[in-house]
């Protein structure tokens, strides 16, 4: 009989333990590092648009206060739990620990169908939780900083951002409450695709190394390779996206909750979604053909399969079909520890969810210090670049006696944006994570990079609370 599907909770507790073991830290430490630091579980009334009341249940989570805010998405899910909402809060402390965004890390969710639910009860109900998150001081600038997360987007963020205005008026750092906002609302351009496009240098960083690759039975590189997304939301729809455009890789498949479909040479992501908002559904795209059921898709011939739906999606039962060589956990917790184990075994590559996923809170953590400082990047620079650029070139063409095409020159003389500096800041940030995961397993002996990731973590948190006095 097959073991039950562990919780996320349970997962990552797996996860962090494997790797604690090589930390080689006084067990208190550990034990600090591992537990979860506060949950509001909360149940209140909602009103719908015909009067009925509902009652809801939420929480938030703070998983780590050892940096302040602490830091995760809201998630708005039918089957949501405490326990899921302290597992990925969890995660979101290795996270930023990763990565090297100084928050702790936290995370939040009401337990309601996001798809069940008319605009205004969507609306009264995320106003409600921010009262409440208010009301117990778990919501502030430098306190705790949710961003969007599954069922949520930058709609929600902005009833969040005037929720806490109108409750907190006369904050000096108001809009830095919350991360994942509209552009007009103090959001930052990019922040929309982050995690999406993380993925994609995340995933382009595995294949970067050309012994890592042949090691998979693959050629370095990602275009050509084949590709299967499961999940076409915010992460899924961009990664998928920036696969094929950027990557020039081929999407073989793609999967959302109404089914699957199949094309071995290679679906047009945008187009697919054109097809969906015309039809309501990806099933019947011209060229593809339906699977029977969404979560064929994972099986599907190809070289990288990204869950980027939820979790718990690769088990041990459906692990010994992946036929994928290298799994891109984009959503949290889509691959369970014995669904791994059998990975490991066929000697496939599993890029973790506390790394790939992370480009959301790396952008994230870019906003926020927008916000607390009332400035965009580059507004002071910009201008000043680009005519010292000017000059520079100016002085060239007038030694050398040759002059550029205009469109040549436009390009080098270019001030960076805010755009240009948070997509370098991304792209920088997921490979010098990739190389520090990296570098830890080669340190440590470790095969996989999940544990070398956890292991990085360990170490990253520990060093803040030995360096505080708290522990030894
Ligand atoms: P989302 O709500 O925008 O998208 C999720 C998509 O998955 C939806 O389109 C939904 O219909 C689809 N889906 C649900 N069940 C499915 C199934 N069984 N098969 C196929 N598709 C299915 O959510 P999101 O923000 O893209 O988050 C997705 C995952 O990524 C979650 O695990 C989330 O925790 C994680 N994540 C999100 C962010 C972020 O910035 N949004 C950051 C880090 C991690």
């Amino acid at each position: 009989m097959q073991n039950p599907v562990p919780s996320l909770h349970e997962s990552v507790s797996d996860f962090f333990d494997r790797a604690a073991v090589h930390a080689k830290l006084e067990p208190g430490l550990v034990s600090q590092i591992k537990v979860c630091n506060a949950v509001y579980r909360m149940r209140f009334p909602v009103k719908h648009d015909d009067g009925r009341i509902e009652v809801v249940e939420a929480f938030r989570a703070e998983h780590s206060h050892h940096r302040l805010p602490t830091k995760g998405g809201i998630r708005f899910s039918p089957h949501l739990t405490q326990e899921e909402v302290v597992g990925l809060a969890a995660l979101m402390t290795y996270k930023c620990a990763i990565v090297g965004v100084p928050f702790g890390g936290a995370k939040g969710g009401v337990k309601i169908d996001p798809h069940a639910i008319s605009d205004g009860f969507r609306e009264r109900l995320t106003r409600r939780y921010t009262a409440e998150l208010v009301s117990k001081n778990f919501i502030g600038p430098s306190v705790d900083v949710p961003a969007p997360d599954y069922g949520t987007g930058e709609r929600e963020m902005a009833w969040i951002a005037d929720t806490f205005r109108a409750l907190q008026p006369g904050h000096m750092h108001t809009y830095a409450c919350v991360t994942g906002k509209p552009l007009a609302l103090h959001g930052i351009p990019g922040r929309k695709e982050a995690t999406g496009l993380g993925v994609y240098f995340g995933i382009k960083e595995a294949l970067a190394d050309p012994a890592d690759a042949a090691a998979l039975g693959l050629t370095r590189g990602l275009p050509g390779k084949r590709v299967v997304v499961q999940g076409l939301g915010n992460v899924g729809y961009h990664a998928a996206k920036f696969l094929q455009q950027d990557g020039k890789a081929v999407i073989v498949a793609l999967a959302e909750i109404e089914g699957a479909i199949h094309a071995p040479d290679g679906l047009d992501v945008d187009e697919v979604m054109k097809h969906r908002a015309a039809t309501g559904s990806i099933l019947d795209y011209p060229g593809a053909t339906n699977l029977a059921r969404a979560a064929d898709a994972l099986e599907v011939d190809c070289d990288i399969v990204v869950p980027a739906a939820l979790e718990g999606q690769i088990t041990a039962e459906n692990a010994p079909r992946i036929r994928a060589k290298i799994v891109a956990e984009a959503a949290n917790g889509p691959v369970t520890p014995d669904g791994e184990a059998i990975l490991h075994a066929a000697g496939k590559l599993v890029v973790p969810d506390v790394y790939l996923n992370a480009g959301g809170v790396t952008v994230s953590y870019l906003e926020w210090l927008k916000n607390i400082s009332h400035v965009s990047f580059g507004r002071i620079s910009a201008y000043y670049d680009e005519t010292e650029h000017s000059r520079f070139l100016e002085t060239l063409e007038r030694l050398t006696g040759k002059s550029l095409p205009e469109s040549e020159r436009k390009t080098l003389v270019h001030g960076a944006r805010e755009i240009d500096l948070v997509r370098s800041a991304l792209a920088e940030t997921m490979i010098r994570s990739y190389d520090d995961i990296r570098r830890t397993a080669r340190d440590n002996g470790l095969a996989d990079l999940r544990t070398a990731a956890f292991l990085l973590a360990i170490q990253r948190v520990a060093t803040t609370y030995t360096t505080m006095g708290i522990f030894p």
